[in-house]
């Protein structure tokens, strides 16, 4: 599943449920990218 950052807004792809971070600025907060809804993913 792929996810999109919301802060630099590029291309996310996950590949552990535990580990969502955007590796090219760090942020941890992502959206769905396939959801019209970007819905914000907050994780630990
Ligand atoms: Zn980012």
């Amino acid at each position: 599943m792929s996810y999109v950052c919301l802060h630099c807004k590029r291309e996310v792809k996950v590949l552990e449920k535990n580990f969502v971070r955007c590796p090219y600025c760090g942020y941890r907060v992502l959206g769905k990218k396939r959801s019209s809804l970007a819905k914000e993913v907050p994780t630990n």
